[in-house]
């Protein structure tokens, strides 16, 4: 069993070819007969047993990368980018909407700063901003695309958890806040947005239900977008050719950082903005860390009130039980009519919450991967996430912040079989689950759903006949490190 992640430079994150669908074998000599039925049939989860007793990690991993896998469900449009998209589009006004970035690469005029966060290595900023600055401070920054190759290396780890030092507070404390005014640029995170779809595409995913904030967008030479403008450039990628050849449907939820101290009046300014554009957002999600105190779900329960007698009703997918140690967030979330809980880990600390959600209808989103980087789990061995799934906790897989893990929902799945030996019911029912807890309008909820039963019946009649299509996996730096084999250069 995997205690910890041994961490490894980041050139050992490499990108394999593999040249042949290396699990035919398996799939040939599995092939069964049902003499129940008038064929003769293929039985898929015996197969899958098989095949998770006979597959090398490099099999198993390009099985499931080809699998269709459904939606995405908890997905964090900011934290998604990987450092090198994030850097090629930072870095080049022609691929940004012509903005320029100053990061910065020194802090030896740190006194000059007057507060901690912006004193931060890699803090990046636009030039607008920059200009405003003193100069004892800026002197601190340089061009993001004039970076020399340590810079540019630094600047793309600053923004990942790479080391095993790095974790819950580096993630909480120092990631967004390094990234800064590029989160307000609505051109270049629609770009993050599309290269979330095309690579969603490669891991035969159908649905994103991501959340995308828009009311502090800024132009090229700082003034303000409105809302409405920063949302049309996301609706136009979203409409543009390259977007609809991915085949990934696409919707947005709302996000409010829970501990701010206007918080309550950004709740009612989102539920009217949410209202206003219900084909596009679906819901509204509840976040940060819930050790800060002064976002305890309860806070927001009188102003949720108010506003349920205002709008129709929002679906509301609200992170709760992210926490290590027991406390009421999951009961208290529930409360406030959220329909999913993000994480829910410490739901297992409380038996009244998890009783009442087994055969309900609040589906908990499991992140595997987030909940070990940042230390909400100290290994697998202890995860709740098979107690959930086998008790009859509605559960489907997702990746959080998976550019900062550096991780895909593919390496979701492959530590969720790997480690809790999940059988091919299960697979399914993760799959089926999360389109079926989506907030997707019911009529292409129902169309999606089909879409998937038949994505699976043709996966299912490939594995059987041998014809999977070949796909080439790229690892990416979590799961080279979690299965060291996957990314040794060694091929079967
Ligand atoms: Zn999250």
């Amino acid at each position: 069993m995997r205690l910890r992640l041994t961490f490894l430079p980041f050139y050992l994150v490499v990108f394999i070819s593999l040249t042949s669908f290396a699990y035919k074998s398996v799939a040939a000599s599995s092939v069964v007969t049902d003499s129940s039925t008038s064929n003769s049939s293929f039985s898929m989860p015996l197969w899958f047993e098989d095949f998770k007793k006979t597959a090398t990690p490099r099999q198993m991993y390009q099985f499931l990368q080809a699998m269709p896998k459904g939606a995405d469900l908890h997905h964090h449009l900011s934290g998604s980018g990987f450092s090198e998209w994030w850097y090629e589009l930072g870095a080049d006004p022609t691929k940004n909407g012509g903005y320029t970035y100053y990061t910065q690469v020194s802090n030896s005029n740190s006194s000059c700063h007057s507060d901690k966060l912006s004193a931060l290595r890699f803090h990046t900023i636009s030039k607008t901003t920059w200009a405003t600055l003193p100069q004892c401070i800026q002197q601190n920054y340089i061009e993001l695309g004039l970076l020399n190759e340590n810079q540019k290396r630094g600047f793309m780890d600053s923004i990942r958890l790479h080391t095993p030092s790095e974790g819950r507070e580096e993630f909480f404390s120092t990631h967004w806040q390094r990234l800064n005014e590029l989160t307000a640029n609505p051109t270049l995170v629609s770009k993050i947005l599309l290269l979330n779809m095309q690579a969603y595409q490669a891991e035969n995913l159908q649905y994103l239900e991501t959340q995308v904030n828009v009311r502090y967008a800024k132009k090229p030479d700082g003034s303000p977008y409105t809302p409405d403008e920063a949302l049309a450039i996301y609706t136009h990628v979203l409409g543009s050719e390259e977007a609809i050849a991915t085949g990934v449907t696409v919707r947005f939820q709302y996000a409010l950082v829970r501990f701010l101290p206007d918080a309550e009046a950004q709740l009612e300014w989102i539920y009217d903005f949410v209202d206003s554009h219900r084909e596009i957002y679906v819901g509204i999600n509840l976040v940060g860390r819930e050790d800060d105190m002064s976002g305890q779900p309860k806070r927001f329960a009188s102003t949720l009130r108010k506003l349920r007698a205002k709008y129709p009703k929002i679906l509301l997918a609200f992170h709760a039980g992210e926490s290590e140690t027991a406390d009421s967030n999951v009961r208290d979330t529930l409360l406030l009519g959220a329909e999913r809980i993000g994480h829910g880990l410490n739901t297992i600390f409380d038996p009244d919450t998890l009783l009442l959600m087994r055969n309900s209808h609040y589906l908990i989103e499991i992140n595997l991967i987030s909940n070990l980087l940042l230390e909400y789990v100290p290994s697998y061995d202890t995860h709740p996430f098979p107690e959930y799934l086998r008790t009859g906790i509605p559960t489907a897989l997702s990746t959080d912040d998976r550019g900062m893990f550096d991780s895909t929902l593919t390496d979701e799945f492959y530590v969720a079989v790997t480690e809790f030996n999940l059988s091919w019911e299960e697979v399914l029912t993760l799959g089926t689950n999360s389109l079926q807890y989506s907030f997707l309008q019911p009529d292409i909820k129902t169309q999606q759903l089909a879409l998937y039963h038949q994505q699976v019946a043709e996966f299912e009649t490939q594995v059987a006949s041998d014809t999977v299509p070949t796909q080439t996996p790229a690892f990416r730096a979590f799961i080279c490190k979690f299965e060291h084999e996957l990314c040794s250069g060694d091929k079967d």
